[in-house]
């Protein structure tokens, strides 16, 4: 897996779940399909009126999450960017193009009035596959995206009694190394082993 396939997963799926903050600090979430992918980036047109796009406008930042079919979670965090004023209308004819549906939606020149397209070109992706055994996990980047630390880790206070093993979901801890240590790549991120650890060797990241 990489950062490209799950861009081209994400094409796959078609409608996503974009979230964003409100001027309140609140969650706003939308499905969006209007959305043209490159190889190493999303274009996505929405309406100037919308609270969407001021949410956009004034924060930016915005996770995108998509579905598939063979319990694939991919999700991208990120900032959103108008795209410079220039290539505005090209890329608003592009998904347009691409997705004649829209033109029932803003018929004739409304769209060009009403619309605006942004763009991720910066962006962590987490690739979460439920539907393999294990389960399977990887993050990546386009751009400039940053990888952020999440999940559980031991500490050299581990002193091998494999209690946290017996109770992990996965069976993702590797006792062979000198320490113990979790298999990131298969991990749940459930807590299982940090509340058994008798001697509080697991730390949350
Ligand atoms: S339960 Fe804690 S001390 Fe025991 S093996 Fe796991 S991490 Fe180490
Ligand atoms: S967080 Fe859950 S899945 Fe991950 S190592 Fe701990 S018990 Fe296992």
């Amino acid at each position: 897996m990489d950062a490209q396939t799950c861009l081209k997963k994400l094409e796959y799926v078609g409608v996503l779940a974009f979230a964003t903050v409100d001027k309140n600090g609140a969650p706003q979430i939308r499905n969006i399909s209007a959305i043209h992918y490159e190889p190493d980036k999303m274009i996505f047109f929405t309406a100037k009126g919308k609270a969407f796009c001021e949410e956009l406008l004034t924060d930016g930042r915005v996770q995108v999450l998509g579905y598939t079919r063979y319990k694939e979670m991919i999700r991208l965090s990120a900032k959103a960017v108008p795209v410079c004023e220039n290539e505005q209308e090209k890329w608003i004819d592009t998904i347009f193009e691409e997705q004649p549906y829209l033109s029932n939606v803003y018929p004739g020149n409304t769209r060009k009035l009403a619309g605006i397209v942004f763009e991720i070109k910066d962006a962590e992706i987490e690739y979460f596959n439920l539907g393999v055994n294990p389960i399977f996990r990887e993050s990546y980047t386009i751009g400039a995206g940053n990888l952020t630390q999440k999940g559980y880790v031991f500490s050299e206070k581990c002193i091998g009694c494999g209690k946290c093993l017996k109770n992990c979901p996965q069976s993702c801890i590797d006792f062979s190394a000198r320490r113990a240590i979790i298999k990131q790549e298969n991990c749940l991120h459930c807590g299982n082993c940090l509340a058994v650890c008798p001697v509080g060797a697991v730390e949350k990241r």
